[in-house]
């Protein structure tokens, strides 16, 4: 199996599993309990909040543990759904993942503006400096690396102004956290991140935020009445290590990561002819390429790589039952729907070598001379 699905998630670290398993095993008493085997958790829990937040620059007490980017994002869109006026709008780029964009559009119902992309899928800061200009809005979202294209958001540039305006600025960091330089990051009002994007486990994530959340998740005093819930002190430890190994990024291993990832898509538009890569003119992450492929439906390619033994993605893993919201970005970089379902994602991690690259895009080619065999070249869809 060649695992080119890392955007979905990854592989967990071996020392995260046994962190993990040694926390479940050692560690299991309730942190929140009152004699000594809880205070040894909750002191190990603390220490872990401590080390983790000193890998983004940011004070403990802002960092609030989640079971990942989805409840963090939620909770951050919730709490200001409870204390912006009624009247307020708020600032969402079009390209969000769903668990931002799904909560804005339903909390906020018709008080949401977004920002438009480019064809390459990349927001304008000019626009956006526009916008908060002719309007008053009470917070802006932009994800630093958009999750399909893997294109590098002006976040840090956004970010900048709306300090400067006083409007709160909300990150979704998720595929930028464990890949990219994270030192910016706690100069955001708040962002979110994920575990299992870099090497940690499901289930697992955080919320760091420059004030106190309401709880989106109520019944318990935990986290400070941020968050019900008995903490997940296992998960959280198997976290900080994924941080420790991970969030310590090697940018000379990235620029040749990058290298490899280039070469694979030059040689699928040179053995594919009309093969486009998406957002392919812009900064993009490393480890991430979506391809417009010139013919037939995405989920032909996926399952036919899978049977050579290459995973790929024909989008967002979360939501490939939900057509509609997982690619509302696809569509605001133009897309037409039918060009949508000729899409597949392709995206590395640490683990990925050069040779494996070679070796999906020679998979790739066979594929096509399959399907070209099968179908002929005008079926452009066909399920
Ligand atoms: N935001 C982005 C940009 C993502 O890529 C994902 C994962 N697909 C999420 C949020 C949700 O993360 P989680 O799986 O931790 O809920």
């Amino acid at each position: 199996m060649i695992y080119f699905d890392n955007n979905a998630t990854t592989q967990p670290c071996q020392k995260v599993l046994d962190a993990l398993s040694e926390a479940q095993r050692a560690d299991w008493a309730n942190p929140s309990s009152p004699y000594r085997a809880s205070a040894v958790v909750r002191a190990k829990l603390e220490r872990a909040r401590a080390d983790i937040a000193e890998c983004f620059s940011v004070s403990p007490e802002q960092l609030l543990f989640t079971s990942g980017a989805t409840e963090a994002n939620n909770t951050y869109l919730a709490h200001h759904y409870h204390h912006l006026g009624k009247d307020q709008r708020i600032l969402v780029s079009s390209i969000e993942h769903p668990s931002v964009s799904e909560p804005a559009n339903s909390w906020f119902a018709g008080r949401v503006d977004w920002m438009p992309v480019n064809n390459q899928g990349l927001v304008a800061v000019n626009e956006v400096e526009e916008r908060l200009q002719a309007k008053e809005y009470g917070l802006v979202c932009l994800m630093a690396a958009n999750n399909e294209t893997g294109v590098l958001q002006p976040w840090e540039a956004i970010s900048q102004i709306c300090k400067a305006r006083k409007i709160p600025f909300f990150c979704d960091a998720t595929q930028w956290v464990g890949k990219m330089d994270i030192s910016a990051l706690g100069d955001c009002s708040g962002f979110s991140f994920s575990g299992h994007k870099f090497g940690g486990t499901k289930g697992v994530g955080g919320l760091v935020s420059k004030e106190p959340m309401h709880p989106l998740i109520k019944g318990g005093r935990q986290e400070k009445d941020q968050r019900g819930g008995t903490e997940n002190y296992p998960c959280i430890e198997g976290l900080r290590i994924a941080c420790e190994e991970r969030l310590i990024s090697d940018q000379a291993e990235n620029i040749l990561r990058k290298q490899w990832r280039n070469e694979f898509e030059a040689k699928v538009c040179a053995l594919i002819p009309g093969t486009e890569v998406l957002g392919g003119k812009v900064a993009r992450l490393w480890n991430t390429s979506l391809l417009l492929l010139p013919n037939y439906e995405n989920l032909r390619w996926v399952s036919l790589l899978d049977k050579l033994g290459f995973q790929v993605s024909s989008g967002a893993a979360c939501s490939v039952s939900q057509l509609k919201s997982d690619k509302q970005g696809l569509a605001a970089m133009g897309l037409g729907p039918l060009q949508i379902r000729r899409v597949i994602r392709v995206s590395s991690s640490w683990r990925t070598t050069e040779r494996n690259w070679q070796d999906l895009a020679e998979a790739m080619a066979a594929v096509f001379t399959k399907l070209v065999q099968e179908f002929g070249e005008s079926s452009v869809i066909s399920l």
